[in-house]
């Protein structure tokens, strides 16, 4: 049985502004106040899982333990098939430099090991996003969600963050770079961990 959720109060716990503003808009309709972990003046802490959830998990306990307040992370990525699933919990790292984070070089890469691996195409491909809510008490609960698609080549679109831009969802003919931010928010990963959060806990 799922442990439902009775605050009025919900701390997101991200560093990421669109991940933040995401989530703020999806939980408008459920009465919640969102707060975000800058505001919060938390660390960020270190993302050392090799799963999702494992990542999910260590962002949400760490932020419930310093608030007191339950938290909600998110982990996500993208998992090409043709690339072993790829760079999956490695999504962000890819885009690591040293003066920031650099999604063109990231996108790159995953187009030069697609061609360098003659896979043919479409290139399948998928943007995971596991929600984990943690409480004080040390309880949790786990949403997956899921948005399945393929890379394509080149790059379209400069709507959106990180990978949009080659990733082509199922049933479209454009990118998540190319799709209206809110419309992409109604069908994308995080939309549909988001709505078993809510099927879970909310009443
Ligand atoms: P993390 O969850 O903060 O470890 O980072 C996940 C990474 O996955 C982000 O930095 C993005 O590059 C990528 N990512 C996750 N969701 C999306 C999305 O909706 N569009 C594009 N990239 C995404």
């Amino acid at each position: 049985m799922t442990r439902k959720f009775s605050s009025d109060r919900l701390l997101i716990a991200t560093h990421n502004q669109g991940k933040l503003e995401e989530m703020a808009h999806l939980l408008e309709p459920h009465g919640v106040t969102v707060l975000g972990a800058k505001e919060m003046n938390l660390p960020e802490p270190e993302e050392t899982g090799t799963t999702f959830v494992e990542n999910a998990r260590l962002k949400a306990h760490a932020a419930a333990q310093a608030t007191g307040l339950p938290a909600l992370s998110d982990d996500s990525g993208i998992e090409v098939d043709a690339l072993g699933g790829a760079p999956g919990v490695y999504t962000a790292d890819w885009a690591e430099t040293e003066t920031g984070r650099d999604f063109v070089m990231a996108m790159t890469r995953a187009h030069d090991e697609l061609v360098a691996s003659g896979a043919p195409q479409p290139w399948t491909a998928r943007f995971c996003c596991t929600l984990v809510l943690a409480w004080p008490d040390g309880h949790d609960e786990v949403f997956p969600g899921v948005m399945e698609g393929q890379v394509v080549w080149p790059m379209r679109g400069d709507q959106g963050h990180g990978y949009d831009p080659v990733f082509q969802p199922e049933g479209y003919d454009i990118t998540f770079g190319e799709m209206d931010r809110w419309e992409k928010n109604t069908i994308s990963h995080r939309a549909d961990a988001v709505r078993k959060f809510v099927a879970g806990c909310f009443d």
